[in-house]
């Protein structure tokens, strides 16, 4: 027999394909957030968010009139149609976060905008409204998510422990607070601040915020200009390189994306500094024309390819090769040196 699927069912299947785990609603709502024009976001986590998360910024909020459309799948304020698909700046334009993570939690928004008097309270739990009340309320945006998968055993079997959920969402942050050091963000997991930056668009202070004084000091400007692209930031000093990719940092029109290309072209540069299979550390910002640029726009994905591979790595290679011949290296006792 064949079944036409109802909108909560399609709503599920779909939350499965957006929604994975605890880390990807953070990613969803903070992107939201950031669309928002918040220059303030707060995310708290309980158990590795499994059974709360609660992101609130000081964003332009939800028209009352709009708060129960946000919550449609295809819903969105980003995109008119098809055609805005090319070239749009903003994090997220598939109207479909909101719905999702409301068809799988037990889900709570306090916004407000900052022309009304009063903002709204809406609840919905598995897709079903509970409650939509006038509220006082400050202006901006909270999103309470509540034990998420509770009606997806499933879905809540495949998640990892506490801790390893909690690791993931400290990472994502990590990224969306390099990204944006104009944003001051603020992780609380457990009642505990684990991240805590001050939004005042200083990527040194960030990553001093982020990994500490060690490394804060120990980093070189970068400054390049090659073609398309322009490429800002910071790359460390070669003893601070350790065994993995995971201290490269780079983001493409303050988009976080993996790419090879990139990864490569930074390892090349630091390649007679470091020894083989240690990996540098470096917060590169990549400005380039979005119509050269393929993002996968699946939102577990963040695959990235450019029309010019060959100025893409020779960009990134001279960016930071520059920086790193520019500073005599002495003072790093622990550098390591290679005849490669
Ligand atoms: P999308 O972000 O793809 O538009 P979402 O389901 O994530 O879809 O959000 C639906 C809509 O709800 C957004 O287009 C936006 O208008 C509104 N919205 C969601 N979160 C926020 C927020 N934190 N601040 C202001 N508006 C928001
Ligand atoms: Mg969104």
């Amino acid at each position: 027999m064949i079944r036409v699927l109802d909108q909560h069912t399609i709503d599920k299947i779909a939350a499965g394909e957006v929604i994975e785990r605890p880390a990807s609603v953070v990613k969803e709502l903070v992107e939201n957030s950031i669309d928002a024009e918040a220059t303030r976001i707060t995310i708290e986590i309980e158990d590795g968010g499994k059974s709360m998360i609660r992101v609130t910024d000081n964003g332009k909020g939800i028209d009352k009139e709009d708060v129960r459309k946000a919550y449609l799948s295809h819903a969105t304020s980003k995109l008119d149609n098809a055609d805005d698909l090319v070239g749009i700046m903003t994090l997220g334009f598939r109207g479909e976060a909101l719905s999702t993570i409301a068809a799988v939690s037990q889900t709570e928004m306090i916004t407000k905008t900052p022309e009304s008097l009063t903002g709204i309270r809406y609840e919905i739990h598995g897709g079903k409204e509970i409650e939509y009340k006038e509220i006082g309320a400050p202006d901006g945006t909270t999103i309470i998510v509540r034990n998420l998968f509770y009606n997806t055993p499933a879905r809540l079997k495949f998640l990892k422990s506490n801790m390893t959920e909690g690791s993931y969402i400290n990472d994502l942050m990590s990224h969306v607070a390099l990204a944006n050091p104009e944003i001051a963000i603020k992780l609380i997991s457990n009642g505990k601040t684990v991240i805590d930056t001050n939004g005042n668009n200083k990527v040194q202070e960030t990553i001093y915020a982020l990994f500490g004084k060690d490394i804060a000091k120990s980093v070189l400007p970068v400054d390049y200009s090659e073609g398309d692209i322009t490429i800002t930031g910071y790359t460390g000093k070669p003893f601070l390189s350790k065994g993995n990719r995971s201290f490269e940092y780079y983001y493409i029109n303050k988009r976080y994306i993996k790419n090879a290309v990139i990864n490569r072209a930074i390892e090349e540069a630091y390649k007679t500094y470091v020894m083989q299979h240690r990996f540098p550390f470096t917060v590169l910002y990549l400005d380039m024309p979005p119509e050269s640029c393929d993002v996968n726009v699946h939102p577990a994905k963040r695959e990235f390819r450019y029309d010019n591979e060959k100025e893409l790595f020779s960009a990134v290679y001279h960016s930071v090769a520059d920086a790193l011949k520019e500073k005599e290296l002495i003072p790093d006792a622990e550098a390591e040196h290679t005849t490669a």
